[in-house]
């Protein structure tokens, strides 16, 4: 059975900024019969649980790998090395579990595939993506958005 990344959230882990995690019952019929590393890139880049809110400033997850964009709190705290950190260890964690496949949380900084927030931390949208998710599919990983959430 091929294995599957996913976000630790989604999971029922609740490490997300607000402490809470992102349990549903569409991401779990999606990943039904498949063999789950669940993985949470913003913990294992040293960011602490909770934590504050972070977005992407100056572009999406791709232009932080290139190193021109950055990862900002709303404190206004530079997070761009623990996010990058956390991509490397998930692609690591990734690659030790033979996974060619990721079902990541929409619209998060780290996981966010397509459709990212825009900086501004007003709700606003706008297309790329996470620091994680954009390093998967720069190694041949497949990130598709969770259902549900
Ligand atoms: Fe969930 Fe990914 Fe955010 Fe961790 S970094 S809380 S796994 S969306």
């Amino acid at each position: 059975m091929e294995a599957i990344l996913v976000s630790a959230c989604l999971r029922g882990v609740p490490c997300r900024y607000d402490g809470r995690h992102k349990v549903s019952s569409e991401f779990e019929e999606a990943v039904a019969g498949r063999e789950v590393i669940a993985f949470c890139p913003e913990v294992a880049g040293g960011l602490a649980t909770p934590r504050r809110p972070a977005e992407l400033v100056g572009g999406d997850g791709h232009d932080v790998l290139d190193g021109t964009a950055r990862v900002v709190e709303d404190t206004g705290r530079d997070v761009t090395a623990e996010f990058v950190d956390g991509a490397q260890r998930a692609l690591a964690a990734a690659r030790h579990g033979g996974c060619t496949e990721a079902l990541l949380m929409p619209r998060s900084p780290s996981c966010g595939r397509g459709v990212v927030y825009d900086g501004s931390f007003a709700g606003e949208l706008v297309p790329g993506d996470g620091v994680t998710a954009a390093l998967f599919e720069r190694n041949g990983i497949a990130v598709r958005p969770a259902p549900g959430v």
